[in-house]
């Protein structure tokens, strides 16, 4: 057999990207990702590996965000000892980025074995830790953009910008000798994309004709208007106006890393030109933090009229590194900006700052990146009437506000068109690292008019294609799935539970009287013994 592709995360997902190649020379991983969002896809995260480890030859690596590098401790951890190739930019930031994700698992284990302890449940022990972390940063070996690199013996791969984070790259493979007439079999890995016009970083790059496009879907069914700097700055200082007149505090998760940096370098310059109310700006997430360091070091790579290093050096801007100074932020009670991780608030410190404002109408919530389904940033933007944090019911009256400018993902229009300038594209495009209606709505941009609709392809998780066909060849996979595949795509039933709950709440106490609860109740109780 020549060579397969395996997509082992991110299919019909947008986390836990991981895509294994196969050839006879040897394997190799693309991404090794951290799966996030609702629990069965989590749950993953602690399961094996679908290949071996030690087996693999290398890891190439798109960019840094933990849905793409979150699970290479694990790896390290389970025996793989081959290079990590990634460019520098990838590589200062996981080296920040990779320990704290192995400190939050750590964290998290912790409080989630106290609750076991106490309810006589078994002990469970994090994916990995954060010394894994630090050893498995020994693996990675800096590459440049545009420069051929040997992976193993037939099998080379050259990075472009990818547009979308510090260091981010798409990753072309070659494959010696398995084209169709013994040229060499073309791949493109896109890895995240960004938009264009994105502040801090240039425009996607990549080469053009190809056997396979393999291509991210994120926002594949969104078309957003045309966005420039200046429009979402004035949009930004627009909201941040409100909010101010609100007279609470404005809270945005934004992800630690390349979001946050965009949003203070933005917000310190409304400030320093009078077009919002100079208010302290708390930076509240140790790592987005030392992230932002990560940023003025390379700050002449990204922006070249912008002063990136003096922006980010700010008076205005307060970093609270320890739990002490991130505490005492509650002691402010009228208009301040926090800006925290994580972006989805399925962790970090927003958690605490949502739970001490959410319920308070004088507050804002600006929710200004990507929110995957089952996550506690999802509830709010979708509008749930109240949420659970750490176990206890927060009502939300906050004012809850989007602004999907900051994206750092291109958007359909954005994607359909990086495909086309790839052509000739000639056996196949791979919809991958989206949600289903984001799949259908990219698939639907591209089929007959930039590809044939026999050839664009939206794989399951744990589906193996055979790529030295004429066409790719879908193999047997049944006996080999983690997940059904109708689990990956339902929301989960966890999800559904706390909704649930959170409903009956709500109807138990927006009833009339004790007289309605009572006919609630009765009625929940009837249902539960399945007469109707
Ligand atoms: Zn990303």
């Amino acid at each position: 057999m020549g060579v397969t592709v395996r997509f082992c995360g991110a299919a019909r997902t947008v986390t836990g990207s991981c895509y294994l190649f196969e050839t006879p020379a040897g394997r190799v991983l693309i991404d090794c990702g951290l799966f996030q969002g609702p629990k069965t896809l989590k749950e993953l995260n602690y399961g094996a590996f679908p290949f071996v480890p030690s087996d693999l030859a290398a890891v190439l690596l798109t960019h840094a965000h933990i849905d793409h590098s979150g699970l290479i401790p694990k790896l390290t951890r389970a025996g793989f000892r081959g290079p990590v190739f990634a460019t520098r930019g990838t590589i200062d930031l996981c080296s920040y980025m990779l320990p704290d994700a192995g400190s939050i698992q750590e964290s998290e284990v912790a409080a989630l074995n106290r609750r076991n302890a106490a309810r006589g449940r078994p002990l469970v022990t994090p994916i990995y830790t954060q010394r894994d972390a630090i050893t498995s940063l020994d693996a990675f070996r800096p590459i440049d953009y545009a420069a051929w690199v040997e992976i193993m013996p037939s099998m080379r791969a050259r990075y472009w910008n990818a547009g979308h984070l510090l260091g981010s790259a798409s990753i072309e493979i070659e494959f010696v000798g398995e084209g169709l007439s013994g040229e060499p079999l073309r791949v493109l890995v896109s890895g995240d994309l960004g938009p264009d016009a994105k502040l801090l970083e240039s425009d996607p790059k990549a080469p053009t004709g190809l056997d396979y496009v393999i291509c991210e879907s994120t926002y594949g069914d969104e078309d957003r208007p045309p966005v420039t700097r200046e429009s979402r700055r004035q949009h930004l200082a627009a909201e941040v106006r409100d909010a101010y007149a609100a007279g609470g505090a404005l809270l945005i998760p934004a992800f630690a890393v390349e979001r946050t940096q965009e949003l203070i370098v933005d917000l310190v310059d409304l400030m320093e030109r009078g077009d919002i109310p100079a208010a302290p700006i708390f930076l509240d997430s140790p790592l987005a933090i030392r992230a932002t360091e990560v940023f003025r070091q390379h700050a002449d790579s990204l922006e070249a009229d912008l002063d990136v290093e003096r922006l980010l050096r700010s008076p205005h801007l307060h970093c609270t590194a320890s739990v002490e100074e991130s505490k005492a932020i509650a002691m402010f009670t009228g208009f301040h900006i926090i800006v925290a991780a994580s972006g989805m608030c399925d962790a970090g410190r927003i958690r605490h700052h949502l739970k001490r404002w959410l319920w308070h109408s004088k507050a804002t919530v600006l929710l200004v990146g990507f929110q995957a389904q089952g996550t506690l940033g999802r509830f709010i933007a979708d509008g749930a009437k109240a949420v659970r944090i750490q176990g206890e019911e927060i009502k939300v009256v906050a004012r809850i506000r989007r602004l999907d400018e900051y994206s750092g993902h291109a958007d359909g229009p954005e994607l359909a068109r990086w495909i086309a300038a790839r052509r000739p594209i000639q056996r196949g495009v791979f919809l991958i690292h989206g949600e289903a209606p984001a799949l259908a709505g990219l698939g639907e941009r591209i089929a007959e008019r930039t590809v044939p609709a026999a050839k664009v392809f939206a794989p399951l998780l744990d589906d193996i294609y055979e790529l030295t066909t004429a066409a790719p060849t879908p193999l047997d996979v049944s006996r080999r799935r983690r997940l059904a595949p109708e689990a990956v795509t339902n929301l989960d039933w966890h999800n559904d539970m706390s909704k649930l709950i959170l409903e009956i709440n709500d109807a138990i106490e927006t009833a009339a009287d004790d007289r309605g609860r009572g006919v609630i109740i009765r009625r929940l109780r009837r249902a539960l013994k399945g007469d109707s």
